[in-house]
């Protein structure tokens, strides 16, 4: 980057995952108490940090640049956005981005799956907003998540777009370390790369799209492969968020490079690829009674089982009591759930710890989790439950789970937080005292992404289908704005390349 002197470089993002299906809006205070930065706060909080801001923030602090930090807002995945918070935080990002002008560029970390009142497609509107801002000629690159559903409208406003290449997630700093190199090489060269969009019309569902698991795999060692030719300045995949209706959902390939030929050709490659592998994305479950049985039956420790409807990294309501209520039906085992339900916790705060009383958990936040259950329990720690991550997942972050409750019912150990928490870091059990590699069963909501706390010690994974806003399977959700037809969920789907 040695000929770039004096360049002004602004960085920021807003970033959800939102569940249409959820019963729960996402409030400003939903922003708050995950991640709500600014300024100079901002860097102090992302430098070092497995994050996108994280990557961005090394790759740009050489001598000639200046960062000018502007907002991050982020809140765990859950429903649609209220509008006037949408409104808000695009609004304060626009004008922080309109207050460090003139600028040389943007990087933005968004999400690709975000839905607010009003507008369906928010991370579009929010790149109209910086586009109108900062001008035509000004380069805009933006990451987001590989749950993206990519819209051509996002594509449009954005010089580059660069999505995670993993999942579990685990390369938000390298994206954003790419993102930040890819600006400067269009600052330098003074021109934006050519891009190649593909939409596919294939719905697949998380428990299908771990990367390190076929049919992903192959797709990207298609696409390293792919990025790997000098004309390619770079390509993503992102398979798309099912539990989000919008008319664009489903998996898409973008690709930019230096000739229109080689872009396009890249590009069909990767969506022939993936429309190619339709018929691989179909996982097995097995009923919850099943599910518990076979964990207690198993010869091995710890077996984790995933609750997946309920996985809160996907804007469920982290209070579903299918696992948990089997699980006290039968467990001769020790084992562990998390349950996000503050007034549980408050009600084991008033009996104090090492005390009994007969808790109500669960099922609360909407009739799609099960039912509230009427439990005994002993209350055995209460803490202010925040961790710092130490695994591979967003590393060096803080998430606070707010007042968190340990109590017990005979070998289940129930974790009632007060907050709704991703289990995303082993930090999560191990901040309130409970050794994960110690368990005979974890349960998980989550699908995949809980790989990056528990993958390495699990001996046993078991999936099992229960209610909730993430279902298991498509066929349970009723769609209304989708696109259709669209594989599997219809039956003579056609794709044709281009
Ligand atoms: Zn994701």
């Amino acid at each position: 980057m040695g000929k770039l002197e004096n360049l002004k470089i602004a960085i920021g993002g807003i970033w959800h995952e939102t569940n249409t299906f959820s019963s729960v809006k996402t409030t400003y205070e939903d922003f708050v108490h995950y991640q709500l930065v600014r300024d100079e706060q901002l860097v102090r909080r992302y430098r070092d940090t497995n994050t996108e801001l994280g990557g961005i923030i090394s790759e740009l602090s050489e001598p000639g640049i200046s960062i000018f930090p502007t907002l991050y807002a982020a809140a765990v995945p859950s429903g649609i956005i209220e509008q006037s918070v949408a409104m808000r935080l695009c609004n304060e990002l626009v004008h922080r981005i309109k207050t460090a002008e003139p600028v040389d560029g943007v990087i933005l970390a968004l999400h690709g799956a975000a839905v607010a009142e009003g507008m369906d497609d928010f991370e579009a509107g929010i790149l109209e907003c910086v586009r109108q801002a900062v001008g035509a000629s000004i380069p805009i690159v933006a990451t987001f998540d590989y749950h993206a559903n990519v819209s051509a409208r996002m594509v449009h406003d954005a010089s580059v777009l660069i999505g995670y290449d993993t999942f579990p997630h685990t390369d938000m700093a390298q994206r954003g370390r790419e993102a930040a190199r890819i600006m400067m090489n269009i600052i330098e060269k003074g021109t934006v790369p050519h891009c190649a969009f593909r939409k596919i019309p294939l719905l697949t569902l998380p428990l299908d799209q771990q990367t390190d698991s076929e049919p992903m795999r192959t797709i990207m060692s298609e696409l390293n492969e792919i990025e790997s030719n000098p004309e390619i300045t770079c390509g993503s995949v992102a398979m798309g968020f099912p539990y989000c209706d919008v008319s664009y959902l489903g998996a898409s390939v973008i690709v930019y490079g230096n000739s229109i030929e080689s872009t396009n050709s890249a590009a069909d490659i990767l969506a022939r690829k993936i429309w190619d592998s339709r018929e691989c994305f179909s996982s097995q479950t097995v009923t919850v009674e099943q599910g518990v049985q076979r964990a207690e039956n198993s010869s091995v420790r710890p077996v984790v089982i995933i609750e997946s409807a309920d996985n809160v990294g996907g804007g469920a309501a982290g209070d579903a009591t299918g696992v948990l209520e089997a699980l006290l039906n039968s467990s001769n085992s020790r084992s562990v759930v998390v349950v996000a339900d503050p007034e549980a916790v408050g009600a084991a705060e008033t009996a104090g710890v090492g005390n009994r009383f007969v808790a109500s958990i669960g099922g609360k936040t909407d009739n799609q989790h099960g039912p509230t259950l009427k439990i005994e329990v002993f209350v055995r720690t209460i803490s202010d439950g925040q961790y710092v991550h130490k695994g591979s997942y967003m590393t060096g972050c803080v998430t606070q789970m707010g007042r968190t409750a340990v109590v017990e019912a005979g070998n289940v150990q129930i974790v009632l937080t007060s907050l709704r928490t991703m289990p995303f870091d082993a930090e999560q059990l191990r901040c309130v005292g409970i050794e994960p590699t110690q368990q005979d069963i974890i349960v998980v909501k989550s699908a995949i992404a809980w790989k990056a706390a528990y993958g390495e010690i699990a001996q046993e994974v078991i999936s099992v289908d229960s209610p909730g806003a993430c279902p298991a399977r498509a066929g349970r959700l009723s769609y209304r704005a989708m696109n259709r037809p669209l594989f599997p969920l219809d039956s003579a789907v056609t794709y044709t390349l281009l």
